[in-house]
Parts: structure tokens; C-alpha cells; sequence
């Protein structure tokens, strides 16, 4: 299938992965809106929000909450915002949820340390 993510998590293109599980993968956006842009894909293929199954949202959501509270405690970000695009909107036509951390004051840090903090221990 030609899907940029499929291909991710296939590991036929590199990505910055910050959480892994059987169902889900993280990864830093290659082009981020703002230091630790996160996206977080089901490793089954899917479209959109419409496409998707509950049970993978749920498991989707888990890892919001995880990478949320290690973003706080790594990254010390002030907020976190989710944006999940669909139709038009949405560039990569495999379902994924964008972490935007929010920070107060401006934050200067080159991916590699971003993913140094973020990256599970
Ligand atoms: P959307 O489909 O919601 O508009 O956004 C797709 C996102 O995927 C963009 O933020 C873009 O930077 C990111 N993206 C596209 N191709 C790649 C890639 O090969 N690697 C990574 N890490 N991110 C990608
Ligand atoms: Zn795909």
C-alpha cells in the first residue's frame, strides 16, 4: 500500500518513535508546529475519525495520556492541544492525532534532544 505511516511503521522509512505498542506508534512530526509535535497513529490502517473502530480510539487516547504526562514532566510544557484532521484537511490519509505541545515562553531545542527526553527509558 502507498501510505507514508504504513511505510513507518513497516520501518521502510525512519521516524523519531517516542512510544511503541502492538496497536499504536508515536513518532515526532517530521515538520513540527512547535517543539515535541507529536503524531500518534493506529498500526492498523485506517482512513479517519469515521473509519476508526472505538476500541483503537480508546487505545489512541492511552497514549495521549502518556506521552501528555511525559511531555510535562520531560519537555515541561505549559498545555497540549489535539488536532486530528479529516477530508480535505488531512494531508496523510491514515488516521493520526497531532500532540501540539503549548509552552509559555519560547522553547530552543534540536530534534535529537527532543527526542532524547521523550523517548521511553
Ligand atoms: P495532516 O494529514 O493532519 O494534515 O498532517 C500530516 C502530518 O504528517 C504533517 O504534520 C506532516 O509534517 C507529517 N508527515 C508527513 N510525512 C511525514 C514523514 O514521512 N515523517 C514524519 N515524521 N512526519 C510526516
Ligand atoms: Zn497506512
Amino acid at each position: 500500500m502507498d501510505c507514508v505511516f504504513c511505510k513507518i511503521i513497516a520501518g521502510e522509512i525512519p521516524c523519531y518513535k517516542v512510544y511503541e505498542n502492538d496497536d499504536v506508534l508515536a513518532f515526532l512530526d517530521i515538520n513540527p508546529i512547535s517543539p515535541g509535535h507529536t503524531l500518534i497513529i493506529p498500526k492498523k490502517h485506517t482512513l479517519d475519525i469515521s473509519s476508526v473502530d472505538n476500541e483503537t480510539i480508546t487505545k489512541i487516547m492511552d497514549v495521549v495520556r502518556i506521552l501528555r504526562t511525559r511531555m510535562e514532566n520531560k519537555l515541561n510544557i505549559d498545555g497540549l492541544t489535539l488536532i486530528q484532521n479529516n477530508g480535505d484537511a488531512q494531508e496523510v490519509k491514515h488516521l493520526h492525532f497531532h500532540l501540539k505541545p503549548y509552552y509559555k515562553d519560547e522553547k530552543e531545542l534540536s530534534v535529537e534532544e527532543i527526542y532524547n527526553l521523550l523517548k521511553e527509558d
